[in-house]
């Protein structure tokens, strides 16, 4: 499947945008399931979620206390204060059947339910129980205003009322939410099943001893972990040698096994990428070329096809180049793959704290760290950011966006980043 050298440089660069909305345009709609309310945690709801009761469904004490009529201890203090029988005593999961009437007051607990008739509870601290002919009585030393440490029904949530929308990721507040909603079971989107490919004759397992000219290869293991971070299912394709038949029957094999394939390496313009020529033949028969170059640094050879209906991306083999293209195009149509509609990047402005100075006919991505300070968001270019270079990928938590023709950005200056997911350092 040799393709003529000179077809390889004649590639046409199409802008980041483009290539991000035709990459939106081949997102694959995956089915949903069930997963027990146990193992949802970061899935993602399918569909929206109402209500089916409301919170509390009945009117809820808020302390431990006496539940009276507000209107007999109006005027309450500790000097006069208002006398009452106590008729009864609720503990939390009870419910009374006697009615608080004019006179009387029950004993209850935080969480219980407030029998009928009273409108208000007041707080142990606020009464004073004793004891009279065998009947045990309180008195109600401070004044009582109606509703007074009552939650009414649907106080917190009402019936019917929107709980989470679709897309949205499942934390431990949302799963609050489903258990006391009764979601035992919770629809969710199937997790994307993501397959990885690594192409280079010169990699090596990570368990293996280096050798001259070899590598391990941490690409998979990278965009494995990205994949997973934003929700995919990520599955291991192994790694492919720099030829081109090898390499065609081991996409073959993956596509039938995967919703989405990234395949790292191989996509530039040299003697054995293998990945250039698998692209530029590429066309009929349900594939599609999308683009095979953006004009954008690291990783301007970054392509994109749809096999089948399913997307096949081709990133850099240089880690720094790969991970920047995966945030760019591959993280959109992952989340995309489970409901959240509007994955565009939310860009935040922050300001450089250093000079930057390489200028780029090309939009420029870089790995930058990003900081709070004073209320102003900081952003530091890292050092050895180099598309080869991985070591200031894990201190990144950011993409800074140098835009096309940019001279010299000073300190000072703002500059939008793409925040990545991970925490950032608040001092
Ligand atoms: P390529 O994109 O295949 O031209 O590779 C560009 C550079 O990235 C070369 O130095 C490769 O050795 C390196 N590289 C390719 N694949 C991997 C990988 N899976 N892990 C780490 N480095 C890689
Ligand atoms: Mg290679």
């Amino acid at each position: 499947m040799m393709i003529n050298r000179s077809q390889r440089y004649a590639r046409k660069a199409v802008k980041v945008d483009h290539a991000q909305n035709m990459i939106m345009q081949h997102v694959l709609q995956l089915k949903c399931e069930y997963t027990s309310i146990d193992s949802c945690l970061h899935r993602r709801i399918s569909e929206p979620l109402y209500a089916k009761e409301c919170m509390p469904h009945f009117r809820r004490s808020g302390l431990d206390g006496y539940a009276v009529l507000s209107a007999e201890a109006l005027f309450a203090t500790p000097q006069n204060p208002t006398c009452l029988t106590v008729i009864d005593e609720v503990p939390a999961g009870y419910t009374s059947n006697k009615q608080v009437v004019p006179g009387t007051a029950i004993r209850i607990m935080t969480g219980s339910a407030v029998p009928d008739g009273a409108d208000a509870v007041i707080m142990f601290e606020q009464t004073e129980e004793y004891q009279e002919e065998g009947q045990i009585s309180v008195r109600i030393k401070h004044k009582v205003n109606p509703g007074q440490n009552i939650a009414k029904v649907g106080d917190e949530i009402t019936s019917g009322q929107l709980l989470m929308g679709a897309g949205t990721r499942i934390g431990p507040g949302q799963i609050a939410l489903l258990a006391s909603m009764g979601y035992e079971e919770v629809p969710v989107f199937h997790r994307p099943i993501v397959g990885v490919l690594t192409t280079g004759s010169e990699l090596i397992a990570v368990g293996e001893l280096l050798q001259p000219g070899r590598i391990r290869n941490s690409n998979a293991y990278m965009l494995a972990a990205q994949i997973e971070q934003y929700g995919g299912l990520a599955v291991m394709f192994g790694t492919a040698p720099d030829d081109g038949d090898e390499v065609v029957r081991m996409i073959n094999d993956a596509m039938e096994k995967c919703d989405m394939l990234i395949v790292s390496g191989g996509v530039s313009v040299g003697d054995y990428d293998v990945m250039a020529d698998f692209f530029t033949t590429i066309g009929g028969n349900d594939t599609t070329l999308l683009f095979n170059k953006i004009a954008m640094r690291p990783g301007s050879p970054t392509s994109a096809a749809v096999i089948n209906n399913k997307l096949v991306f081709g990133l850099s083999g240089n880690p720094g180049a790969c991970f920047v293209g995966f945030e760019l195009l591959v993280r959109q149509a992952l989340l995309a793959m489970q409901g959240i509609e509007k994955s565009t990047y939310h860009h935040l402005q922050a300001i450089m704290t250093d000079d930057y100075d390489k200028g780029c006919p090309h939009d420029r991505y870089i790995r930058g760290r990003m900081t709070y300070f004073n209320d102003q968001v900081k952003v530091s270019v890292l050092e050895k950011n180099n598309s080869s270079m991985l070591i200031s990928i894990q201190e990144a938590n950011c993409i800074i966006m140098i835009p096309a023709g940019s001279k010299v950005i000073a300190a000072g200056q703002q500059v939008e980043v793409i925040p990545l997911p991970y925490e950032i350092t608040m001092y």
